[in-house]
């Protein structure tokens, strides 16, 4: 999604701001190939998305990489 001065816009409503999700996420790996492999609950990325009010469009930024708050690290 496009970022202008700090603000996410939905690449299909240029004028529409997207929203955070209210918790991050998680992307989990897939161990083996796509056809046979199983997911792996203990490893991936954790993700922030942002909606599109309008259209439902989805995208996301690895959450460490942000400059968002850090709240969500007590879980183990
Ligand atoms: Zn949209």
């Amino acid at each position: 999604m496009p970022i202008k001065d700090g603000k996410r816009y939905c690449i299909n409503h240029p004028n529409a701001r997207m929203n955070r999700t209210g918790t991050l996420k998680a992307l989990a790996n897939v161990e083996g190939n796509a056809m046979e492999g199983t997911i792996s609950p203990n490893s991936g990325l954790v993700v922030m998305p942002f909606v599109c009010e309008e259209c439902g469009y989805l995208e996301m930024y690895v959450a460490d990489k942000t400059q968002q708050d850090k709240t969500q690290q007590d879980k183990k």
